[in-house]
């Protein structure tokens, strides 16, 4: 059986890095803010809200909720944006995607502060990740890919990584983020030819693409590293992930399970993002605003 990458074992070290911070910048008079901007009710979108004010609350960042009409007009939204960028609570600010069709999601992600983007959805924040320099944040489910590889010790260095799936968020600064690592990678999408051979070839398998277990014994081998992002909810409410678990668990060496693997990091890592913007914002001075 494959060894089982809890995401839990690195969320608990990571939050307690936050702990630490929480308690310095505490004694400073600071106490970190999270703004969690949400468009419309989508029930993904509260079930991450939720998650990530329970992660909040834990930890004893303060998380400020902004929900706002399915219709909300892209001037509303970019005002709100403008005023959290000024709020000296606010030292991060986390806008769920995807946004209602009819706002320009790209001019609205640029109007963050890349100092309070702790989901790594600004240029700047895009840039530091591509370019392999520690500008901005990078986003926070790639990281959590990377900082579950780190904590169990798989390393990356001259080994063949393989990603299936190109988006912004995960696929694309994932891959990036190998390749700092010094892997080989081949980053794959829905047009990808032999995907199953690609995919075979890795030692280590990333996947995000968000269709429940498509990647199945047919893709995978002895040795391989594998980890799932993808959270695809059924009819009944059941969760799993991009790849076979049953059937990979009993040929890869080590696998992230789906629930339990990559989300409890993502959120770990959003509220490290959180007290990291508060410490650089509001490092070694005390804040006037408290
Ligand atoms: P997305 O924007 O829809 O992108 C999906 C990617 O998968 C696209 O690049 C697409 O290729 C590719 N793809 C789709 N079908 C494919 C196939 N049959 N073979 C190969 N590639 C295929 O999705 P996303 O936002 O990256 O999310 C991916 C998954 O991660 C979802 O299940 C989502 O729920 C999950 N997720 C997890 C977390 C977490 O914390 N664990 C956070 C966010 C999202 P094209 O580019 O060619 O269309």
């Amino acid at each position: 059986m494959a060894l089982l990458l809890k995401g839990k074992e690195v969320s608990d070290v990571l939050s307690a890095y936050v702990s630490r911070d929480v308690f310095e910048l505490g004694k400073k008079g600071v106490v970190p803010g999270l703004a969690v901007v949400r468009v419309g009710e989508s029930p993904d979108d509260l079930a991450y809200e939720r998650s990530i004010v329970k992660k909040c609350e834990l930890l004893k960042i303060k998380a400020y909720l902004y929900p706002l009409p399915n219709d909300v007009k892209e001037e509303r939204l970019l005002t709100l944006i403008e005023n959290l960028n000024l709020n000296g609570a606010i030292h991060g600010i986390l806008m769920l995607r995807p946004l209602p069709s009819h706002l320009n999601e790209a001019v609205i992600c640029e109007s963050l502060s890349p100092l309070k983007d702790v989901d790594g959805i600004t240029s700047l924040s895009m840039a530091g990740v591509y370019a392999g320099r520690r500008i901005g944040f990078p986003p926070c489910t790639a990281r959590a890919c990377i900082e579950i590889l780190r904590h169990y010790g798989i390393r990356t260095a001259g080994k063949n990584a393989v990603v299936v799936g190109r988006s912004l968020v995960i696929g694309r600064p994932l891959a990036m983020m190998l390749m700092d690592g010094d892997a080989t990678v081949t980053l794959c999408h829905s047009k990808t030819a032999c995907l199953q051979e690609i995919v075979k070839q890795a030692d280590i398998v990333a996947v995000a693409l968000g269709k429940k277990g498509i990647i199945g014994k047919e893709c995978l081998r002895e040795g391989q590293t594998v980890i799932d992002v993808g959270i695809n909810v059924d009819d009944d409410g059941k969760i799993s992930g991009d790849v076979d678990f049953d059937a990979a668990g009993d040929i890869v060496a080590a696998i992230t399970p789906s629930p339990g693997g990559v989300g409890a990091v993502t959120t770990a890592l959003i509220a490290r993002h959180v007290t990291d913007a508060a410490l650089e914002i509001d490092g070694g001075r005390h804040a006037a605003w408290i």
